[in-house]
């Protein structure tokens, strides 16, 4: 449901070859059986938050589409339940459209439509800034954030504007105070493109049991992060130690890098990968979160977020999105039936957007 991979086109990389570096490209997406993918457009608010928000956006879509269109037999556009399937049936790539950050639409609804018109599908109604209109996790935990919590007036119009026109909610990144406003607004199911549960990882960015609960009762999805940092308590602490320490070696190997800006960063996340390894998790515990959440609602209500090239660092055994069948793997050996790995691996997705879509 969610990957960063054109941060990685931005800064140079070719996806439709086999890239040996990164977490996403057309081969590998292929390699690991996966059918659709929805690609996040998420304009960076350091580089453009100065009123550059959506323009960055619609420059992304278009990055997207120049994709697409040289790669006609690889991967097409899709935009609603139909023609995903009928992507699907072609054997190609059924590409989708989020958005990540209620900043890309500048408090205009009209700004909401164009992406919709331009095929996004869902929009994150906050990354870990706050647009105006809804509070984000990041900021809600935050003593020093002094502005709204929850949705503004304005805020509750976009989730009628995403009901009324069939554009999914996200709440992956919202605060609390946004949830549950969300909540009570919304009466389409919603989903969380990637996020993992508190009670195993207490992060701000994880949910608690009763919102789990209430995404149950909404009949939404939660879509599993793979970040380390969201699967495991104590992890960050141990990371980000790691990268003070290496920090002069990383300034000294941007030196060596200069411009090339993929030739660094693969650098530094194979250096951290290596020397993560002993106490980066196992892939077993994305299914612990999975199996918490089915224990919670049942397993209508899971599926597989990634976070893939938004994330510098995976769980061991599941390296890139090559090795998704992994996860198949772990949860046939704990004896999930074939039913509830489809509902899994895409049907729990596909049943949202039918309800959703208005086409
Ligand atoms: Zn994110």
């Amino acid at each position: 449901m969610h990957t960063d991979v054109l941060l990685q086109v931005l800064r140079g990389a070719d996806i439709s070859k086999r890239l040996n570096y990164g977490h996403v490209d057309l081969v590998r997406l292929k390699e690991g059986g996966v059918d659709v993918q929805f690609f996040a457009i998420w304009p960076n608010p350091s580089l453009y938050g100065d009123g550059g928000m959506f323009k960055q956006s619609l420059r992304l879509i278009d990055r997207l589409n120049k994709i697409i269109a040289d790669n006609p037999d690889k991967i097409s556009l899709t935009r609603t339940p139909s023609e995903i399937e009928a992507v699907v049936e072609q054997g190609k790539i059924a590409a989708c459209i989020g958005v990540e950050g209620g900043t890309a639409i500048e408090n205009s609804l009209n700004k909401l439509k164009i992406l919709y018109d331009r095929g996004v599908r869902y929009l994150g109604l906050t990354w870990n800034d706050s647009p105006d209109w809804a509070s984000c996790a990041k900021d809600e935990s935050s003593s020093e954030y002094t502005g709204n919590r929850g949705l503004t007036d304005f805020g509750k119009e976009v989730i009628r504007w995403m009901n009324k026109n069939g554009m999914i909610i996200d709440v992956s990144h919202s605060g609390e105070h946004t949830f549950w406003d969300v909540i009570k607004q919304s009466h389409k199911p919603i989903i969380a493109s990637h996020s993992c549960t508190y009670k195993l990882c207490s992060h701000y960015r994880n949910l608690k049991d009763d919102q789990i609960k209430a995404i149950g009762k909404n009949k939404g999805v939660i879509f599993i992060n793979f970040y380390p940092g969201y699967l495991m308590n104590g992890f960050n602490q141990r990371y980000y130690a790691l990268r003070k320490s290496s920090q002069a070696l990383m300034d000294s190997m941007k030196q060596v890098y200069g411009d090339d800006h993929l030739g660094y960063r693969s650098y530094r996340n194979r250096f951290l990968l290596e020397n993560a390894n002993d106490f980066r998790p196992d892939i077993e515990l994305i299914v612990d979160h999975m199996d918490y959440i089915i224990s919670l609602i049942g397993d209508d209500h899971v599926g597989l977020g990634s976070d893939f090239d938004g994330i510098s660092i995976v769980p061991r055994g599941i390296d890139d999105v090559s090795k998704m069948p992994e996860l198949t793997r772990v949860m046939l050996q704990r004896g999930y039936s074939t039913e509830r790995i489809q509902k899994i691996l895409g049907g729990n997705f596909m049943r949202v957007f039918r309800e959703v879509s208005i086409q």
